[in-house]
């Protein structure tokens, strides 16, 4: 992992919170946007969090770069028709331009918005979208009760294919109503692969307590066979399986997501978005409130800074440099530290490059057990 301790912001995130519909498996913080939905609201957040963001940059001594990464998550930004032209201005007003090699990527969801919109955005600067595919089972998606159906999916995935824009895929696993072999699973990729997209986002269903499918989840095994064979299929296409929720086709991995797991700064704006600053001197961590432009604060110890380096590191297929850690260690705890990985290696769970640990998908899998065990080395995460 690339630690970056700079004092020049070059990534940026913008929470987009409005949905069409409350899909019922959902906690993000989001608002509902009917048509013809009016954003002033959420405009005048923009613009004074802006400012405050401004202030903080300057206590902090922190200054903007040309932009590498912009990322407009949500909720659903494909909804924001007013979105190119806001950003526009807005970035004009900051002095904010792009660097010429960067990234800027939208969330959409099929059946929200048109050829149109996705065009306007592309007229601003956007060359990414990922788009929240979740099932390419008609029942699935309705058990999720999202807001799109398959034709909405096809369609969307036809006018990206022709676009040839880079997009990414967020598909789910772990669904109501996929036990014994009622889902098939590679089916569905390989008819997602059909429509070429460059990346693909695998996330794991979490539901609250009263989850209303809760009784027809599958069982934790299933989880692990969905995910094994989701990531068999894909490594199997060619694809990277290059951090546990991430795969992509080689040089398309997501450059904004890898600078948050490599600890770069990475600044936020919008309701409940999370911003990371870090430079020689400190780190923070702060979060935008829903209802003001006001944020919460947290400056990471080195302590902390260090328990995050480890567990991203090992999310990724970066991995955990063994020798840069094992350095700092007495000869009790590097000797704790080799057991544990030769438990893993012998139980088939890592592999190891240029004195590198580097989690396979199965291990991935397990990472939370590995940082288990990892705190038992208190020196590992004891910076003096
Ligand atoms: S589209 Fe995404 S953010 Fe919106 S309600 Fe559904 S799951 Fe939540």
């Amino acid at each position: 992992m690339i630690i970056m301790a700079s004092n020049v912001v070059r990534r940026l995130y913008i929470h987009f919170p409005f949905c069409r519909h409350r899909c019922n498996y959902c906690d993000f913080y989001r608002e509902i946007a009917q048509s013809g939905f009016n954003f002033d609201k959420f405009h005048q957040y923009l613009k004074t969090s802006l400012g405050v963001h401004q202030e903080l940059m300057r206590e902090e001594g922190m200054t903007w770069g040309k932009l590498k990464s912009l990322y407009i998550g949500g909720g659903t930004p494909s909804l924001w028709e007013q979105g190119p032209q806001y950003l526009k201005e807005m970035m004009e007003k900051m002095q904010l331009t792009f660097d010429p090699k960067y990234e800027f990527t939208y969330e959409m969801n099929p059946g929200v918005k048109s050829h149109k919109n996705l065009q306007d955005w592309m007229d601003f600067g956007l060359n990414r979208v990922s788009v929240g595919v979740q099932s390419m089972n008609a029942i699935q998606l309705e058990k999720l009760d999202r807001f799109h159906n398959l034709d909405d999916t096809f369609h969307t995935l036809n006018m990206l294919r022709d676009l040839g824009i880079n997009y990414s895929v967020d598909f789910m696993i772990g669904l109501p109503h996929s036990r014994d072999g009622q889902r098939k699973i590679v089916d569905e990729l390989a008819q997602v692969l059909e429509f070429n997209p460059s990346h693909m986002s695998v996330y794991i269903l979490t539901t609250g307590k009263n989850y209303v499918h809760a009784k027809d989840l599958p069982s934790d095994t299933e989880i692990e066979s969905e995910y094994l064979a989701v990531a068999d299929f894909l490594k199997g296409q060619g694809w990277l399986h290059y951090e546990v929720s991430n795969f992509a086709k080689p040089g398309f991995l997501a450059e904004h997501n890898v600078a948050y797991w490599n600890l770069e700064s990475v600044a936020a704006l919008g309701p409940s978005a999370t911003g990371f600053m870090k430079n020689q001197k400190k780190a923070l961590r702060y979060k935008w409130m829903p209802e003001s432009a006001q944020f919460s604060r947290e400056e990471l110890m080195p302590h902390e800074l260090r328990m995050e380096e480890i567990y991203l590191g090992l999310r990724t297929h970066e991995g955990f440099p063994l020798e840069k850690f094992q350095n700092n260690l007495d000869q009790k705890s590097s000797t704790n530290l080799k057991e544990i990985f030769s438990g893993w290696d012998k139980r088939g769970l890592l592999a190891r490059r240029d004195s590198k640990i580097i989690l396979n998908s199965k291990g991935m899998l397990l990472l939370d057990s590995l940082m288990n065990e990892l705190f038992w080395i208190e020196k590992l995460f004891n910076i003096q």
